[in-house]
């Protein structure tokens, strides 16, 4: 089946939405970017319970045409590929009949979001499109005319809402968001009016919204009580982490099943932990323990107290690596840099020896069939698993030649192991102090 993965993820993420209401009856769709020239959408009017990916058709964003799936595209697959179009920054275009939202949208007017931090997931203004029928080319040449870049959930009058986002989980993140500015907006309205509504009445719009308004991240609600005062942390690491998993997958480095990327929260005895399988990011202990992947990134940050992030999964290049059995050699500068020299590959299970390995400073191990990658910063792990996947195609590619492969001068390795310790030092003192190290990049 072409684009399965991004088939599977819109039913997770229907599933997901149609769990918390978003979603009334067979009302609303999702659109997720499946690569540059076509988008994964739900078929039209299906149960989102009893769909499969099969069933998730494939669709292309230049003239619309369906060419996978075995039923009929949603009637919305304009709407999606208007606004997919029109922001090539976003993955996925989730359109909802979300309850609170779709009320507002009965005034027919932009919704000003007074909110801070609903603010920064959603823009400051949300337009409100003029009516128009669903499933229209009126309506979504509407809706894509008021697309803007800063802008990340657009109103649909006497209809609904889409919400767009990097990925399905920011857009759900929004989607709640949005449930909440609304769902306050009219709390606040309804306490403005003197006298004239009926007792029960009132008590039943509260009993409904009340609960609403908590609800910008529902997705984290483990991390929305700060364990100190400030803690503007959980967030920020949110974003840099979704940034990291777009920017690893983009290459290739993360997606795939076993794959698991975390970043440390600084100041905190926590980190975020992100798996394909998995869209939302959840918060871990240091001290977590045990043999799910969050134990080895727990163990990898007790080890290394200058670890800002973890990018723990296999690549070709680096199976390969354990395939010839061969301890890669330093052959770059930059490798020398930033990765450290590689120990011999590790075997699964050997926690001992791998903490060893680590502690003496290498950003990279291979541990049973895995690459485990660390980076002082969220940006340096990515690099750093880029970096590691160029070294060990080049070695594998010139190992494989059979022809003698030189490395790196001695006198090279031994001055970058200095910068790399001091890198080390510097970035355990900004965790502690709870900071992000800066300056990590520069040769
Ligand atoms: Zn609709």
């Amino acid at each position: 089946m072409k684009f399965q993965a991004t088939r599977e993820l819109v039913v997770k993420t229907c599933i997901d939405l149609a769990d918390r209401g978003y979603l009334a009856a067979t009302g609303g769709n999702v659109a997720l970017r499946a690569d540059e020239k076509h988008f994964a959408v739900t078929p039209s009017a299906t149960d989102y319970y009893a769909m499969s990916a099969a069933d998730v058709c494939v669709v292309r964003l230049s003239d619309q045409k369906q060419v996978e799936g075995r039923r009929e595209a949603s009637v919305e697959s304009g709407l999606h590929a208007g606004i997919l179009s029109a922001r090539p920054d976003c993955g996925a275009s989730i359109h909802t009949h979300q309850p609170v939202a779709s009320a507002y949208t009965l005034f027919a007017k932009p919704l000003d979001v007074r909110d801070r931090g609903r603010q920064a997931l959603l823009g400051r203004n949300i337009p409100c499109v003029g009516y128009a029928p669903s499933g229209t080319a009126l309506l979504a040449r509407r809706v894509a005319r008021s697309v803007k870049p800063d802008t990340h959930a657009y109103l649909m009058r006497n209809h609904g809402a889409v919400c767009v986002g990097n990925d399905p989980s920011e857009a759900i993140t929004r989607v709640a968001a949005l449930e909440s500015e609304c769902a306050s907006f009219l709390l606040a309205r309804m306490e403005a009016r003197s006298g004239t509504l009926d007792g029960s009445v009132r008590a039943l719009v509260i009993q409904a919204l009340q609960p609403m308004l908590g609800h910008a991240l529902p997705r984290f609600e483990d991390l929305a009580k700060p364990t100190s005062k400030k803690a503007p942390w959980p967030q920020k690491i949110i974003e840099l982490l979704r940034d990291d998993a777009a920017r690893l997958r983009a290459k290739a480095l993360f997606g795939d099943p076993g794959d698991s990327l975390s970043l440390r929260i600084p100041g905190r005895e926590e980190f975020l932990f992100a798996s394909p399988e998995r869209s939302d990011p959840k918060a871990f202990p240091l001290q977590t323990t045990g043999p799910e992947a969050a134990g080895l990134h727990a163990m990898i940050y007790r080890a290394r107290s200058d670890a800002g992030g973890i990018l723990i999964g296999q690549t070709p290049w680096s199976t390969a690596l354990t395939d010839i059995g061969a301890t890669i050699p330093t052959l770059f500068d930059e490798q020398a840099r930033h990765i450290g020299s590689a120990g011999t590959p590790i075997a699964a299970g050997r926690e001992t020896r791998l903490v060893g390995s680590l502690r003496r400073g290498t950003n990279v191990a291979i541990y049973g069939n895995q690459r485990i990658c660390i980076g002082t910063t969220p940006n340096r792990v990515v690099l750093n698993a880029d970096l590691f996947e160029k070294c060990a195609k080049a070695f594998v590619v010139a190992e494989a030649s059979g022809d003698r492969i030189r490395k790196l001068p001695g006198w090279v390795r031994h001055i970058a192991r200095g910068r790399l310790r001091k890198d080390r030092k510097r970035a355990a003192e900004s965790y502690a102090a709870g900071r992000i190290p800066e300056g990590m990049n520069a040769y």
